[in-house]
């Protein structure tokens, strides 16, 4: 990868800070449209990554928008056509709502480096691994400055997108601040080989202190992922125990859904951690900066709708920054007004119905009543399912 020297002035029309699926689907939208694209991505692909790994079918149109569509076919887990709820000794299970399709699951060490395989084809310009370590702003655009092993350079551009997620901490004022409660949430997952979960079923897991899900992704593997409290976990954890190791026992022990499900299965690598999580509606437009994905604003991930989130806001940017000239200070202000209504309009239902979700999950106390009412009307599921923006395209 040739750097360019610090302090060129005006290297591409837009760079984007971040390829997850967010910020390579903005990308790709943006190259498509005929702008001169750099990506930025710090980690080496593949690399898993935590997250439940689930897709909605609701983002297949942009999926197809993508020219992505094919691939995700080909490689991804089997349709899911049942939710269930597991919590305590409670086991439940509810039709999934279908839109365009059935939801699937593909891990991200395989959709991410798809997305950003496709972004290269498109003609964008894959700066990987490579560091965004901050910006500034002067009336033409921006000026970001990078960090590699071969040392730093700096790109400048009109449009700036920051597509780096909202979990990780850095110099860039888009970057949240360190945080450190009880109450935090950690986000953690693991890939199983084996076990008996049915290859249609994705269940939504309730445990004292968290919640998660679980789906077969890719080749069989199956993708277990959770939220858990900060004080949860440290009280679990005795001398010498790692904490995915506490955490895997504290699901078994509390969910027979969960034991069922891992029976028999072989851990495929270690747990990963990241977090504490940041559910939140943000800006999507500050400081002349588009945001996409998480950090545009971020459902608990109770609802599996993160990565749709990211992929249709990415899609969305582009379709709105690609009617503009992207060299005029004013339609740029403008457009960013345009896609934060849109964003809201689009997203703002999911949020709030995740982050009532959540509250419940993490308290299978008050759950049971409601575990109650769903084994006796498992439709309350798949409305919940519906509510959490399962079939609900980009509009
Ligand atoms: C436990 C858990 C389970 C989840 N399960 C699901 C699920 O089943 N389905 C679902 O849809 N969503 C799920 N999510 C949410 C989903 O993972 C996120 O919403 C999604 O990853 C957001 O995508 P993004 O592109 O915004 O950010 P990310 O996927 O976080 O991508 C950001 C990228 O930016 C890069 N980056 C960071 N800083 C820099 C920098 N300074 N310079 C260059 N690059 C940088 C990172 O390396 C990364 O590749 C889950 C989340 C958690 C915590």
């Amino acid at each position: 990868m040739a750097l360019p020297p610090l302090g060129s002035v005006m290297t591409h029309d837009a760079i984007i800070i971040g390829g997850g699926p967010g910020g390579a689907s903005t990308a790709i939208g943006l190259a498509r449209a005929g702008l001169r694209v750099a990506l930025v991505e710090r980690s080496e692909f593949p690399r898993r990554k935590v997250c439940g790994e689930f897709m909605s079918a609701a983002s297949r149109p942009v999926l197809e928008a993508l020219g992505v569509v094919e691939e995700w076919d080909a490689a991804a887990g089997p349709e899911i056509g049942r939710l269930a709820l597991f919590t305590g000794e409670r086991v439940v299970t509810a039709p999934m709502p279908v839109s365009a399709g059935r939801g699937r699951g593909l891990g991200r060490d395989v959709l991410d480096d798809l997305l950003v395989a496709q972004a290269r084809r498109c003609g964008v310009e894959i700066m990987q691994p490579c560091r965004a370590t901050g910006f500034e702003r002067d009336a033409g655009g921006h000026h970001v400055t990078l960090a590699t092993s071969q040392g730093t350079a700096a790109l400048a551009a009109p449009i700036l997108v920051a597509a780096h997620g909202s979990w990780e901490r850095g110099p860039l004022f888009t970057q949240a601040p360190k945080m450190h409660a009880p109450s935090d949430l950690l986000g953690f997952k693991a890939h199983f080989h084996g076990g008996t979960l049915a290859a249609d079923l994705m269940p939504l897991l309730s445990f004292p202190g968290g919640y998660g899900g679980m789906v077969r992704v890719d080749g069989g593997r199956l993708s277990l992922s959770c939220c858990i409290r900060r004080d949860t976990l440290e009280a679990l954890r005795r001398p010498g125990d790692t904490a995915g190791a506490a955490l895997q026992a504290h699901l078994v022990r509390s969910c027979r859904g969960i034991r069922e499900a891992l029976g028999g299965a072989v851990l495929d690598g270690p747990w990963l951690a990241a977090g504490p999580i940041r559910p939140a509606l943000r800006p999507c437009y500050a400081e002349g900066i588009y945001r996409v994905g998480n950090l545009a604003g971020e459902a608990h991930p109770v609802i599996a709708e993160g990565i749709s989130m990211a992929i249709q806001s990415g899609w969305l940017l582009s379709r709105v920054l690609s009617e503009i000239d992207v060299h005029d200070a004013r339609a740029r202000d403008a457009a960013g007004a345009r896609y934060q209504a849109a964003w809201r309009r689009q997203f703002s239902t999911r949020i709030r119905a995740a982050n009532a979700f959540a509250n419940l999950a993490m308290r299978p106390d008050r759950f049971a009543a409601l575990g109650r009412v769903i084994a006796a009307m498992p439709a309350t599921l798949t409305l919940g399912a519906r509510l959490s923006g399962k079939v609900k395209p980009l509009g």
